[in-house]
C-alpha cells in the first residue's frame, strides 16, 4: 500500500489532526573480520586500543586499502533491499573534528554511493503491508569511542571501533507512526541477519538508528525535521518518536517554529533534548578522498552475489503461506528471525503445519517471551515439541494434557513419550471408565440434569466435571458422545 492510500495514523492536537513523518538513517556494522580500510580486528569487547592499526590511528603517511569483504557484504545487503547497485561509486572525506576520530575526517560516500534506491516491505500486526523506500546505502568508517565515566576529570578514548566498516542505510520519509518505525527497523534487522551482513546487536551498538521526525497538517508539504541521534533500541525509537512528535505539535500550535536540530533521546526521562543545531552537508566540506580510487565493479561480480543470496524473509513468508497454508500474519511472525523459521520448519516437517504454527507461536513464543529468552535458549527442542504434537495427533493425550506436558518438558526436559508413559498422562479412551465417572456425576446432580435437558448447552458444565474427575485425561470426544446419550440431548 502506498503512503497516500494507507489508513491514517493521525495524532490529535488541540487545533486539529497532525501527521507524523519519519525517515531513518540506520548505521549497521558490517560483519567482517577486519576493518573497512585496515587489517585490524573488528572483534567486540577486547581491551581498549588493542585493535588499532597505524591506519586507524591516522599516523602520517598511512594509506587506506579497501577491504573487499566489506564491499561484498554491502552489495549483498543492497541486493537484499531490492536496491540498485552502482557499478561505480566514490569514497569522500567528510571533514569534522572529534576526539575519537584521529583522521579529522570520516571516509564515507556522498554523491556516488555504492547502492541506490530500494524497498523494504513492513508487515504490520493488523495485516497491512507498508512499503518503505530506501534512498541509498553507502559504506563509511565508524569512529572510536570517547569514555566519560572511567576517570573523575578526564575523558578517555578507545579506538578499537575506529575504522570498522559501517553501512549507512537511509530510508525515505515513508513512515507514519512510531509503530511503523519500530516495525521497519525490526524488518531491516531481520534482513541483515538473514544475509549475515550485520549481527544487528543493538546493545553492542552494531545497529544504531538516527530518526528524523517532523509533523504536518495532512496534505501539506513536509515540515521542518529534527534528527534524534543514535537511538539504540527498538523500544526507545518508538518512545522518542512519540515524544518528539508531541513536542513539535505543541510548539506549532503555540504559534512557534521548529528549529532544524540534532536531538538526543534520554531513555531515563523518556524525552528528547537539543544537542546541537543541525549541520548541513556543505558544512562538512565533502571531497573525493585522494587516497582512494573510485570503486568499480563488474556486472558479473554483482550478478554472482545476487545468485547466491539466501532465502530472505519475504520469500520465506510467501513460501510458508503457499506450502504450509499459514495465514500471512502467522507466516510473518515465524520468519521474523531465521532461527525461528528454522525451528518451525523442523517441527512442521511431516506434521500438520497449522497445528505446528499454533504451538510454536502461542505456546513456545509465549513462554519464551515471558522469560525474556530467545529461540536459541529454548529448553524445548524441535524434536521434543514435535513429539508432543505426535502424541496429540495419535490421540494418546488431549490438547489440555499436552499443555501440561509442555510445561514438564520445558522445566524438566526428557522424552515426551516416556513422560506420558511414566506419569500416567495417557488419555482415557476406555468407554466403560468414562461411563462410570459420568454415571456418578449424573447421580449426584439431578437438578443440573433437569436443566441440561431444557437447555442442551449446559452439557459444557458436565464435560467440565468429567474432565476434572479424570484429571483431564478423559477423551473429550468420547465424553461428549456419552454425555449426550445419557442426558438424552
Ligand atoms: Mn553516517
Amino acid at each position: 500500500m502506498s503512503v497516500a492510500e494507507r489508513p491514517n495514523k493521525l495524532l490529535k492536537g488541540a487545533t486539529g489532526d497532525w501527521e507524523v513523518v519519519v525517515g531513518m538513517e540506520v548505521h549497521a556494522q558490517v560483519t567482517s573480520k577486519a576493518k573497512l580500510f585496515s587489517g585490524a580486528s573488528t572483534a567486540f569487547g577486547n581491551p581498549p586500543n588493542s585493535q588499532v592499526s597505524l591506519v586507524d590511528a591516522a599516523m602520517p603517511g598511512m594509506l587506506p586499502v579497501i577491504n573487499e569483504e566489506c564491499v561484498r557484504q554491502a552489495i549483498r545487503t543492497g541486493l537484499g533491499l531490492k536496491a540498485r547497485i552502482h557499478l561505480k561509486s566514490v569514497f569522500d572525506r567528510k571533514n569534522y573534528f572529534y576526539p575519537d576520530l584521529p583522521q579529522g575526517y570520516q571516509i564515507s560516500q556522498y554523491k556516488s554511493p555504492l547502492v541506490g534506491e530500494g524497498e523494504v516491505t513492513v508487515d504490520m500486526p493488523d495485516g497491512e503491508a507498508v512499503k518503505v523506500g530506501i534512498e541509498r546505502l553507502h559504506l563509511e568508517q565508524d569512529a572510536g569511542k570517547s569514555l566519560h565515566e572511567q576517570h573523575a576529570t578526564m575523558s578517555l578514548v578507545d579506538l578499537n571501533r575506529c575504522g570498522v566498516g559501517l553501512m549507512e542505510i537511509v530510508s525515505k520519509p515513508d513512515l507514519r507512526s512510531a509503530e511503523e518505525a519500530r516495525a521497519y527497523l525490526a524488518k531491516l534487522r531481520a534482513i541483515l541477519r538473514y544475509l549475515g551482513t550485520c549481527d544487528g546487536d543493538m546493545e553492542k551498538g552494531s545497529l544504531r538508528a538516527d530518526v528524523n521526525v517532523s509533523v504536518r497538517r495532512q496534505g501539506e508539504p513536509l515540515g521542518t525535521r529534527c534528527e534524534i541521534k543514535n537511538v539504540n533500541s527498538i523500544r526507545f525509537i518508538g518512545q522518542a518518536i512519540e515524544y518528539e512528535a508531541r513536542r513539535q505539535i505543541g510548539i506549532l500550535e503555540d504559534g512557534g517554529r521548529i528549529e532544524q536540530e540534532t536531538r538526543l533521546f534520554d531513555p531515563g526521562k523518556g524525552e528528547t533534548r537539543s544537542m546541537r543545531n543541525k549541520e548541513e552537508a556543505h558544512d562538512y566540506r565533502y571531497f573525493p578522498d585522494p587516497d582512494l580510487l573510485p570503486l568499480e565493479l563488474t556486472a558479473e561480480y554483482v550478478e554472482a552475489l545476487a545468485g547466491d543470496l539466501p532465502e530472505l524473509p519475504d520469500e520465506k513468508k510467501a513460501r510458508f503461506i503457499r506450502d504450509y497454508g499459514l495465514s500471512p500474519y502467522d507466516a510473518a511472525v515465524l520468519v521474523g528471525e531465521r532461527t525461528t523459521a528454522d525451528f518451525y520448519e523442523a517441527v512442521a516437517k511431516g506434521r500438520d503445519a497449522k497445528t505446528a504454527a499454533n504451538w510454536v507461536i502461542n505456546e513456545l513464543f509465549g513462554r519464551l517471551n515471558k522469560e525474556g529468552k530467545g529461540i536459541e535458549q529454548s529448553p524445548i527442542s524441535p524434536d521434543q515439541l514435535g513429539d508432543i504434537l505426535d502424541l496429540i495427533a495419535a490421540r494418546v493425550i488431549s490438547g489440555k494434557i499436552a499443555k501440561d506436558l509442555f510445561e514438564i518438558v520445558w522445566s524438566e526436559g526428557g522424552d515426551p513419550w516416556n513422560i506420558v508413559e511414566t506419569r500416567g498422562l495417557k488419555q482415557v479412551t476406555d468407554v466403560s471408565a468414562i461411563e462410570k465417572i459420568i454415571d456418578e456425576i449424573i447421580a449426584a446432580n439431578p437438578d443440573k440434569v433437569a436443566q441440561a435437558k431444557a437447555k442442551p448447552t449446559l452439557i459444557g458444565w458436565f464435560v467440565g466435571q468429567v474432565m476434572r474427575a479424570s484429571a483431564g485425561k478423559a477423551n473429550p470426544q468420547a465424553v461428549n458422545e456419552l454425555l449426550k446419550r445419557k442426558l438424552g440431548i
